[in-house]
């Protein structure tokens, strides 16, 4: 349910003097009220999507657009009365920078972290990898995605062991971490350079330490 509309209030209002009224063609003021209004989503303003001007001659009473009144008054107007949007119609705005800035500090940290482990492998780790279809014991395609976990660890190469089951999100990997899904005899052997090859290919999505 996405909650959205179009809201205004009253930004403004006071004289407007020394104008001639198109009606009553009097040299009179008349009063204006100026609106603001804004996108909302979920009850929060997000941005102004322009003002309505409102004017009233003093003398006939008679109401009008300011942008339905000759150009001259609407230069007077322009000249005298200047209305800002109030901050707070940016809220939206300001919220959705805040969390923009906190998502890309956690995942800055979290590759920064997952990057130190691909550094340095231990037995235990398990990386999420992209479903390979050269891997025979795959036999599920649909999926995207599996696991191979680390069963050995050496000064330039590391041993990994595959998972039997895919998932098709990275999250739910998780899921198919169980000692019954790895297979002992579809295991393989790469170098440290390889693993992190590997990673910056993002051939390997995430890296998991218990
Ligand atoms: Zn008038």
């Amino acid at each position: 349910m996405i909650l959205w509309g179009i809201e205004k209030n009253k930004l403004d209002e006071g004289e407007l003097r020394h104008v001639t009224c198109p009606k009553c063609q009097s040299k009179t003021s008349m009063s204006y009220e100026v609106f603001g209004k804004y996108l909302y989503l979920f009850w929060v303003p997000m941005f102004p999507i322009g003002k309505k001007k409102h004017l009233e001659c003093d003398t006939c009473a008679e109401q009008f657009q300011l942008k339905t009144l000759p150009k001259d008054i609407q230069q007077h107007f322009k000249n005298r009365i200047r209305t800002k949007y109030p901050l707070w119609y940016f809220s939206g705005i300001a919220i959705s920078t805040i969390l923009i800035y906190l998502l890309s500090v956690l995942f800055a940290d979290r590759e920064i972290k997952d990057q130190n482990l691909i550094d340095h492998p231990k037995i235990g780790d398990i990386y999420t990898i992209k479903v390979d279809k050269t891997k025979e014991h795959i036999n599920d395609y649909s999926s995207h995605y599996t696991l191979m976990k680390v069963i050995d660890v050496s000064n330039d190469s590391i041993t990994v062991m595959y998972n039997t089951k895919t998932v098709k999100k990275v999250y739910k990997s998780r899921l198919i971490d169980k000692a019954k899904f790895y297979d002992s005899t579809f295991t393989n052997r790469f170098s440290l350079q390889k693993l992190k090859e590997y990673y910056e290919t993002k051939y390997i999505k995430v890296v998991n330490r218990s």
